[in-house]
Formats: C-alpha cells, structure tokens, sequence
C-alpha cells in the first residue's frame, strides 16, 4: 500500500510513499514517548526557543513550502505564502505567551497554599486535513508542544510530503529528537494509534464522519479529545449593510482556498430589501474569477485539491438543483484536466435542500432569502453545525446582539470569519467540541493540576 501524492492541477502523479507497517509505527511511537519526559522537563521558556526558531524556518523556508502546498492541494501560490507567514506567527505567538499562559495560579482556600499548575500530558496524536496543510496543524501542534506535549502527526492521504515536509522544519529548528514525528500511516492505522497506551490525547481536525470515528475509539479507550469538524457558516446580510463592501468580503469569504475552508461563508442569509442588489453584486464580482495556473499571479481560482471531492461537491449541486434550488452561474466543471470547478451561485435556497442542510466544501455560494432579521437569525441557527458566522450592517450594536444569538464557536461582526492565534477557534454542535488558539488551546492538553497544601 502507498500513499500517493496527486497536483491536482493536472491529475498526474507527484510521488507515491509507502505506508508504513505496524513495527515501524511501534518503534516511533516508542522514540516520542521517552523524548517526551526530557522535553517536559524543560522550562516553557527553552522549550519557546526551538519554538522561535521553527518560526526562522517557516520565514527562511516560506517559498519553497509554499510551492510544495500549491503543488500538493492546488491552492493559490499567493495563498499558499500567506499560510506559511501564519505559521510563523502561530510559533512566536505562542512561544511569547506560553509562560503566562502555564504559570502556577494561586487560589485562596481552606489551605495555608493552593495552587493550579499545568502540566503535559504526554504525547499527542494530531490527524489532520489537507485544506491548509501546515497551518491546521501549527495551530494544534505549537500550543500543545510549549506546554511539554510531544506530538506525532498522521496528516490527511493527499498530502504526504506536506507532512514529510512538517517533520522536516521540526529538525531543522532543532529540536530536541523524536519530540515531533510524522507517521505514514492510514486512517484505519490511526484508529489503532489512538488506541495505544502511549498516545495520551488525540485531536482531529476533518469531516463529522471521521470525528465520530475518532471520538468513539478514544471514548472506548478513555482518551482526551478535541474534535475540529465541518461547517456550514451563515453569512447573514441586513438591509443597513454596506453592501458593495460586503458583497467584495462576501466573494472572499466563500471562494478563497477554492472554498474549501470548514469556516468559509456557506449560507449568505439575505433579507428580502437587499437580497436582490447583492445577489447581482456577488455574481458581478463571481464573473472577474479568473480560473488557471494557481502558482500565477493573474490567477484567482485554483482547482480543488482532488477530482473525487470535487466530483462530490457536483452531485451535491445536482441534488439541490432538483429540489427547487436555481442556478444563477456555474453548476459546470472546468476544462477536462484537473480537479476545476466552476464559480458556482445558488438561489432561492431553504432548509430541505441538500445546499441548506449539508456542508458544500467547494466554491458554491448558496443563497437564502427572508423576511427579516429575526428569520435570518432562526434559519442561521437551522443547521446541524455550529463552527462560525458573520453579520454584516452598519449598526454594529445591532451586529453584536445578533452574533450573541447565533449558535457558533465565532461570530464576526462586518468581517470575514478567520483563525488568530489570540482569539478561540472551535466549535459546537456538529462542528465538534474543545478549543484551539489563546490561552483556551493552550489549556486542552494539559493536566490543570490542584496542589493543596495544608
Ligand atoms: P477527512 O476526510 O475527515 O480527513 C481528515 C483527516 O482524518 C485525514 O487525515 C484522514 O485521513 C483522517 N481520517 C479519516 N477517517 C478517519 C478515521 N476513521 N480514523 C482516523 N482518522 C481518520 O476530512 P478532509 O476531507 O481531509 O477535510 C475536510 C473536512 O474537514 C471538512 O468537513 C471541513 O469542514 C473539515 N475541517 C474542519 C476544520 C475546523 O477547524 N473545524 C478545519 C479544516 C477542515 P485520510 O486522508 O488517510 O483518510
């Protein structure tokens, strides 16, 4: 069995791997394991400074990773870059603040002393997806591993020497041996990982099918574990809204990465005033997508990352189409190479229809037109998910209200939902359950100890 590396650009075959056999996986998972006692007796601060140094290499290295992704997943080479620089700033942000965020807490109780300290847990097992391919996985890996986690990496199929590459930039920090290790293994290898005595946690980041899977082993097994899953995030457009700056950050938010981003706007839920001006808007600046090369600059729509899920994202179109949804553009593939999807808007949409219920993880913009504001904040709320969302108008006290009423991990007032290592990232009901980023992500893999002296 092998893993096989596919540029989605032309369908051709980059490389193949083979898959690892169950001794090797043994013999790794026993190297992170003892690495993991020297590396959690380091102070956060000498653990922050291969942290500091990893963000060198993400900088020194930006270009050539940056074309590994674009190769590897198909994203916009500029995308690609800017993905890089967030890696970085994920590593400093978190070696900067680690220390405050793990420092002993005093608590005054019925004790002459009493404490909170923080401490690892042991390793950590990350399964990751292939849609921002070094960044999903800095962002679980940096926090987990300033608080004296080691952590071993089972990335998603696709992108193979992505994940080579991650093992690489580790070292090349210097970091102390077998403190972060990729494993080349299946998803059914990972399910026996996660079962291993020596993996303490496990955290996942993909679809609600594989979070199920997941939380069911290390529920069986007793395991700690945050689920970062699928959404269907409302874009709700109120009819005191700017709209031709909304309907530019509008185009963004759904078609950038391809739209294959679990917080990409998916339901732009659009009061009846305004529905029809933005509509034509968002399908004027659809229009200027120029599909192509995604490593040229004149480029703005790439290819998805692979043929079958953009084969998925069709049918699921199909469906929504046959139950009443109309086709205002696209709804076509592009070009008979590649993994192309045209820039695709769907109207007249409501719950019952595939596009409404199911997430679309492609460049699919859906829209749903109602009445009003309190309509809007009850089909927003209409969905299986709960990652993130965004409202858009000029009251942005109105703004706020609303975002307090919308069932998401993150609400943005007039802006384009997006992970900041400052702020929480996760979300709720079918969008999974923990936190990632800030001192809330910091704080998921540690044991948040009491001391109580007498
Ligand atoms: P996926 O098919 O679930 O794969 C994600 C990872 O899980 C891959 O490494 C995959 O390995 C692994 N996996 C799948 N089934 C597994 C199992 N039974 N046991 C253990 N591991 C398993 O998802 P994807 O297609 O790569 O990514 C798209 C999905 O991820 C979308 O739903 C998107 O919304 C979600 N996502 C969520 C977030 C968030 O932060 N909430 C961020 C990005 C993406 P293989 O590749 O080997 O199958």
């Amino acid at each position: 069995m092998s893993m096989l590396s596919i540029n989605p650009i032309t369908g051709q075959t980059i490389q193949f791997f083979p898959i690892w056999q169950a001794d090797t996986i043994d013999t790794v998972l026993r190297e992170v394991e003892s690495a993991q006692v020297g590396w959690a007796l380091l102070s956060v601060e000498q653990r922050a400074v291969y942290m500091r140094q990893l963000a060198g290499v993400f900088r020194q290295r930006r270009d050539d990773y940056a074309h590994l992704i674009t190769d590897e997943m198909g994203k916009l080479l500029k995308e690609a870059r800017a993905e890089i620089d967030k890696c970085a700033w994920g590593c400093d942000y978190f070696a900067e603040h680690a220390s405050t965020y793990l420092a002993d807490e005093i608590i005054v109780s019925d004790a002459s002393r009493s404490l909170v300290v923080y401490q690892p847990l042991g390793t950590l097992l990350c399964i990751m997806p292939w849609n921002f391919p070094f960044w999903q996985l800095i962002r679980a890996a940096a926090p987990a591993m300033m608080a004296g986690n080691t952590v071993v990496l089972k990335h998603a199929s696709n992108v193979p020497r992505c994940a080579l590459a991650l093992e690489e930039a580790f070292r090349e920090a210097g970091f102390p041996a077998n403190t972060f290790r990729t494993l080349m293994i299946t998803a059914n290898q990972a399910e026996t990982v996660i079962a291993d005595k020596r993996i303490a946690a496990v955290t996942l980041t993909g679809s609600n099918a594989a979070g199920r899977k997941v939380a069911t082993i290390a529920g069986q097994h007793l395991k700690k574990c945050v689920l970062e899953l699928g959404g269907s995030d409302p874009f709700i457009v109120l009819d005191d809204a700017d709209l031709e700056f909304t309907a530019a950050q509008a185009v963004t938010a759904r078609f950038q990465n391809m739209g294959q981003s679990c917080i990409a706007a998916k339901r732009f839920i659009l009061v009846d005033a305004i529905a029809d001006t933005f509509v034509q808007r968002f399908k004027m600046l659809t229009s200027e997508l120029r599909s192509g090369d995604p490593k040229l600059e004149t480029t703005t729509l790439a290819p998805m990352a692979r043929a079958d899920l953009r084969d998925i994202l069709h049918a699921q179109v199909e469906r929504s189409l046959a139950m009443g949804a109309t086709l205002v553009t696209g709804g076509k593939l592009v070009g008979t190479e590649g993994a192309y999807y045209a820039p695709t808007i769907l109207d007249q949409v409501r719950p019952g229809i595939p596009a409404f219920d199911e997430e679309l993880f492609g460049p699919v913009a859906v829209m749903v037109r109602v009445k009003n504001a309190e309509e809007a904040i009850r089909l927003a709320n209409q969905s299986p998910f709960g990652l993130g969302g965004s409202v858009w108008t000029r009251d942005v006290t109105r703004g706020e209200a609303i975002a307090r009423q919308i069932q998401a991990g993150s609400v943005f007032v007039n802006g384009v939902v997006k992970s900041d290592p400052r702020l929480p990232f996760g979300g709720i009901k079918e969008s999974g359950f923990g936190r990632e980023l800030s001192y809330h992500g910091i704080r998921e893999f540690v044991n948040i100890k009491t001391v109580w002296v007498g």
